[in-house]
């Protein structure tokens, strides 16, 4: 039989618009809390001032792209030193995998900006336009001054909110009262007008429009997650052999069809259909479902937390097993001691790393050079960086097995004035006595060494000397 034509013209469906009901309770406190400390680090953050010395910036979190350096209150990154910022992404990755193999979709759920900023949108949107039903009469009525005014009212106060947040951001790049004066006085470099236009633009459409949708289809999270999650995670569920068949009648279970769970639920899905993608655990639905058998007089928990591994003796009548199992079990365990094996070694990196850095490359072209006394001569590029908030005079030395004379070009002594915060690059002789046995041998291993006469810092290098033997 030959298969029909695949209808095209149904592949495309249209957003609905969600219009999530106003509802209080523990989890949403929890999202309110949440979201107004996410709110408070993301603005104030850049704000926060710490003394570096006079010629060091004094914001606290800076990431000072200019050069190459990122700043985090008394830590100082500098762009060799990447592995420490490698470290914590992976322990942000690790945390992450933690969250979701205990409790699903938290981070969706409570703590991601699109969540975050979504919330705020639609608290805006309900202080403007109503709660659910007020808004729906809105969304269908024809366009009239009243509705009019209400939309541009809203929309008014979104661009705000979008144009703060694109703002906020510039200023962890730069000197935040400074460009906020440039800003004021419309004098701040294109780079911020444009990153700051872009991200208005983002937040303004993302938050206010595409909502659940960049959840749904634009976020790779909901598709990775599964990997994480098991039969232990807890995650948000509706216990149906408590609940069906819904209704009011005689016979019907605890759930009275109320679709309160529903109306409350940001992502415009009914969790009584079970497990979904597009569920981000965000619990209000909890919450909405606790009120609603409060008012009924029947137990809480018809929606709650609940393990796939619980459901069997729940559905016996048994009690399931104490949130600690679930949290604590082998994979969890796992990613929180790599998790904090990540943080110690970064701890551990950060207290051990020296206040100055040294890189010696021998010039190979050529490997050694013969001048009219017989003396071989090596020539190295050195790098030498000061981390160091003033100026430090570095005494350079050569550690070998023969005797080698030290030169730096350009420098009468064999000391090197590094500026504060900077990167110094000079060429270096070392010179072997004709006939020596560094002179006649082929290569012999040598240590380069930098130090800071009061101690602070000091640097060694190993690197080799090709005598005249060398190819
Ligand atoms: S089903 Fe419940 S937990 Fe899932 S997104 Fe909707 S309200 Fe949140
Ligand atoms: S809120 Fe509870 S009672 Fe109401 S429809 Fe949802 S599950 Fe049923």
């Amino acid at each position: 039989m030959p298969t029909p034509p695949l209808d095209t013209s149904s592949l495309y469906a249209a957003r609905e618009p969600i219009f999530p009901k106003r509802i209080s309770g523990r989890f949403r406190n929890l999202k309110w809390i949440v979201m107004a400390l996410a709110l408070a680090v993301y603005y104030v953050t850049p704000w926060i001032r710490w003394d570096r010395g006079p010629s060091m910036p004094d914001q606290a979190v800076l990431v000072d792209l200019a050069n190459r350096r990122f700043f985090f209150f008394g830590i100082e990154i500098w762009p060799h030193e990447f592995y420490i910022v490698a470290g914590l992404l992976v322990m942000a990755g690790l945390g992450l995998f933690l969250f979701t193999s205990a409790l699903g979709r938290v981070w969706c759920g409570y703590a991601c900006p699109q969540t975050v900023w979504t919330d705020l949108f639609i608290l805006v949107e309900r202080w403007i336009e109503g709660d659910r039903n007020n808004r729906i009469r809105l969304h269908r009525a024809p366009w009239s001054l009243q509705k009019a005014r209400l939309r541009v009212t809203k929309w008014t106060v979104w661009l705000l909110i979008a144009l703060m947040t694109g703002g906020a951001w510039v200023f962890y790049f730069t000197d935040a009262p400074t460009l906020a004066r440039d800003l004021l006085a419309l004098d701040a470099h294109p780079v911020a007008w444009l990153t700051i236009a872009t991200l208005t633009a983002t937040t303004f459409f993302f938050g206010g429009f595409a909502r659940e949708q960049i959840c749904i289809y634009a976020c790779p999270w909901p598709r990775i997650q599964a990997a994480m999650m098991d039969e232990d995670t807890l995650t948000v569920a509706y216990r149906d052999w408590r609940g069906e068949p819904r209704g009011k009648g005689a016979g019907a279970g605890d759930c009275i069809d109320c679709m309160t769970c529903v109306n409350v639920c940001p992502m415009g899905i009914d969790i009584r259909d079970g497990q979904q993608m597009e569920c981000i655990t965000c619990a209000l639905c909890i919450d909405a479902c606790d009120q609603m058998m409060e008012r009924t007089g029947r137990p809480k928990g018809l929606i709650g937390y609940l393990a796939l591994s619980d459901e069997t003796a729940e559905r016996a009548g048994a009690k399931p097993r104490p949130v600690w199992r679930h949290v604590l079990r082998p994979r969890t365990i796992l990613y929180t001691v790599m998790w904090s094996g990540i943080g110690v070694l970064i701890v551990l990196a950060l207290l051990m790393r020296s206040q100055v850095d040294m890189n010696v490359t021998p010039v190979r072209n050529p490997l050694f050079v013969t001048l009219s006394d017989g003396t071989i001569r090596n020539a190295y590029e050195l790098r030498l960086r000061n981390k160091q908030h003033d100026d430090v005079i570095y005494e350079l030395g050569v550690d070998a097995t023969g005797p080698l004379v030290l030169a730096i070009e350009g420098e009468e002594a064999q000391r090197l004035i590094v500026p504060a915060d900077q990167t110094m690059t000079r060429r270096v002789y070392l010179s072997a006595p004709p006939e020596s046995p560094l002179a006649t041998s082929e290569t012999t291993p040598l240590t380069l060494t930098a130090r800071d006469p009061a101690g602070a810092a000091a640097a060694d290098v190993e690197s080799v000397f090709h005598g005249k033997d060398a190819k």
